[in-house]
Parts: C-alpha cells; structure tokens; sequence
C-alpha cells in the first residue's frame, strides 16, 4: 500500500479530467489489461486492478473529492492496521454494464451464483479491404479458446475427488466485515480470499487442468463480414466465447472489423466520395470521362462548360445498407480542372489565340481584381464563337 501509485496517474489522466475522459481512460486500460485477455498473466493482471480501483474512485464524485482531498489516506484504515478499503470485492459488474455493455457478458465474473450463467464474450479484431467491407466477405481467423476439461467435467478437482464448500465463506464467495475507517464505521463486501469467490475449495487438483476446470486450444472460426460494415463496427458470433458456468451457454466472440484505407475511395456512412480529374478542355467542351468505382469503371459524360470542384452524384455506387444489401449509397466525385503545362510552342501560341478571344486577359494590366463591367458583358458572345470553332476542329479529327 505504501508505493501506491496516484489514481490519476494510473489511468494517465489530469486532476481537471471530466468523467467522460476517465470512463474512456478506464476504457482503454481495461481492454488492454482485462484477465480474459491474459489468462495466467500476473502483472496484467495488477495493472488491471489498479485501474479498476483508480476507476471505482474517480468516478464516484464522493470518493473523488475525499480523494483530491486526503489522497490515498482517504480510504485506509486510521490506525494503520487492518488493510483498508478493498476494491477487489466490488462489484464492478453495474461499471462494466456500464462501459462495455456486452462486450464482457456484464457480470458473467461473478461465481458465487450457482446457477447456470452465460460465458464471458471474447473480443478480437480483422483487417479488412475496403471493397470487403463494401461487399462483405468470408474470414478465417484463429483464437485461443477454452472448454471444459474432459477429464474433471470442469469442476478442477482430480478425478474421485469433489471440491469442497468454501469453510471461510459458507460456499457464497464473498466475506462481509466492518471496520473502522476515516469516515466511521465501513461494511465492506470483499471476495472470499480462500475461494477467490467460487465458494469452493479444492484440495486435489486435476492434473489435466492444474484446477482451472478448463483447457485452452487454437481454433479456426469463420466469419461471415456482411456488405455495407464500416470501420470500428464488429461481427458477433454466438457461442464462440467463453464457456458457460454452471451448464450456462457459451458467451460470444465480438470481432471488430478494421478496414484498410483505400488509395482514392474515400467513405463516410453509405456514400463513398472521390475526385476525378478532367482537362481544360473537357471541362469546356464537355466530353467522356472514365471514373473508378467499387463496381469498376464507369464512363460519364462531362457537360460543356463544368467549373471546376463540380461535385457529380453516381447514383447507387456507393455503399450497400446493413440491413438491405440491394439499397445502396451513392457515390459522389468532385471533377477538378487540370490547368495544363508543359506546352509546346504550338500550344502555347494556340491559348494565346484562345486568350485574345476570350476577354484577352494576357493584355490587361492589372485588370486581374477590377476588370470593366462592359468588357465582361462582352466574353459570352466572344467564347461562344469560339468554343463552336474548337468544337468544329475536334470533330474532324
Ligand atoms: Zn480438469
Ligand atoms: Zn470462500
């Protein structure tokens, strides 16, 4: 207790965090450090503690200001003897419902119920392309699974021998004692210390199990990702967690797509967006263009006169629904005029024609911020006869 690290420190927080960042804080550290990630890992195990403790605190507004106040003092036993406050033997299982809904089967940790109980769910995570998440596909993936052990039916006791009764707890898993603290008389529930909260005791261990009652494997699982998921959205799979408790069900393995960025295809929800460039010419003169979809390549007529930045919409390219594969998004690409270089001389000479035609822009003097109303009134019918001559020569070729 004496090298005890600050709460705010534990979960990389300032002391102004509001509790919307210490719930995500607590978030992070809890996923990276949650036991069912690291079975048998100690030191995760300690940090995942720690967290927990740090989060019971300061997320409690009343722990939190006895904390900011008396530090860790707050919550030891004034006369230095008994151990304090234990947060091992909260029940944590309204924060988890709380922070991770499902993803951790909500209580499913606690033993001391003999009923039976829904496993824990196990969660993982799969890189996608994108056009997989467009249009789904099929994964295979391999995780560390447990089962029941064949030799002990998953009680942990060596076969002939039954576990017993938890003597410290009566088989309920969960001490109660009073103690004097800071604050007067606390009643604290804290986890069995003999049982560790399964209400039993064995005394001869399996030796295929060494007592867990399980035994880990490798398994290959197929997942079905459907069309139309989006980054960070996850695929559940009934019943591939871990194994129920008391002829409970198995709990579900939750797999978080994480889709690949795609060089020129960006998304948002079911609309997927692009640019597409064109050149001066086709954005005057209008013309066929090539534009890469998620369906391929499609041909789109460019209308004369397009400005550029001209965002066009492809109806029913974009992405499929969730619910309904055959709704779909659009797509939608933004044509960006190139302004050309690299002229010959040809060229060059060309534009300077073109220029003279068009309001003779090369030969105005700062005329680039206030160029005369009548001139502009002029350019329309000038560009207009131009235009048509372009036209006429492009058509010969
Ligand atoms: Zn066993
Ligand atoms: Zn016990």
């Amino acid at each position: 207790m004496a090298d005890k690290r600050d709460y705010y420190e534990v979960l990389g927080v300032s002391k102004t965090a509001s509790d919307d960042e210490i719930k995500k804080a607590f978030r992070t550290l809890a996923k990276k450090y949650h036991p069912d990630m690291h079975p048998g890992d100690k030191e995760c195990e300690e940090k995942f503690k720690e967290a927990q403790e740090a989060y019971a605190v300061l997320s409690d507004a009343e722990k939190r200001k006895q904390y900011d106040q008396f530090g860790h003092a707050a919550f030891d036993g004034t006369g230095g003897g008994a151990g304090g406050f234990d947060f091992s033997g909260m029940d944590m299982g309204d924060i988890f419902g709380d922070i991770f809904g499902d993803f951790f089967g909500g209580g499913s940790r606690r033993r001391t119920n003999d009923g039976p109980m829904k496993g824990s769910n196990l969660r993982t995570s799969v890189r996608i392309t994108f056009e997989e998440a467009i249009f789904g596909c099929e994964k295979e993936i391999e995780m560390v699974l447990k089962d029941e052990c064949h030799t002990c039916h998953g009680t942990g006791a060596k076969p002939g021998t039954t576990p017993e009764t938890c003597p410290k707890c009566g088989g309920k898993g969960k001490v109660v004692f009073t103690q004097q603290s800071f604050f007067g008389t606390v009643q604290n529930v804290q986890t069995c210390p003999d049982c560790g909260g399964s209400g039993k005791i064995i005394k001869d261990k399996c030796p295929d199990c060494r007592g867990t009652g399980y035994i880990a494997s490798k398994k290959k699982i197929q997942v079905s990702i459907p069309a139309g998921i989006d980054n960070g959205q996850s695929v559940r799979i009934r019943e591939k967690g871990e194994p129920g408790i008391n002829g409970g069900p198995r709990g579900d393995l939750l797999v978080e797509v994480v889709v690949s960025r795609h060089p020129t295809l960006q998304r948002q929800d079911m609309n997927i967006y692009s640019t597409a460039q064109i050149s001066f010419a086709q954005a005057a003169l209008g013309g066929e263009i090539r534009i890469h979809t998620v369906d391929g390549d499609v041909l789109y007529e460019v209308k004369p006169g397009t400005q550029t930045n001209t965002r066009i919409r492809l109806k029913g390219k974009g992405v499929p629904s969730l619910r309904n594969k055959s709704v779909r998004g659009d797509h939608y690409v933004d044509l960006v005029v190139q302004t050309p270089t690299g002229l010959s001389a040809d060229a060059k000479e060309a534009l300077r024609q073109f220029d003279a035609l068009t309001g003779d822009s090369l030969n105005r003097t700062g005329a680039q911020d206030g160029a005369g109303s009548s001139d502009k009134q002029e350019k329309p019918k000038k560009k207009k006869g131009f235009m048509d001559k372009i036209k006429e020569s492009l058509d010969d070729i």
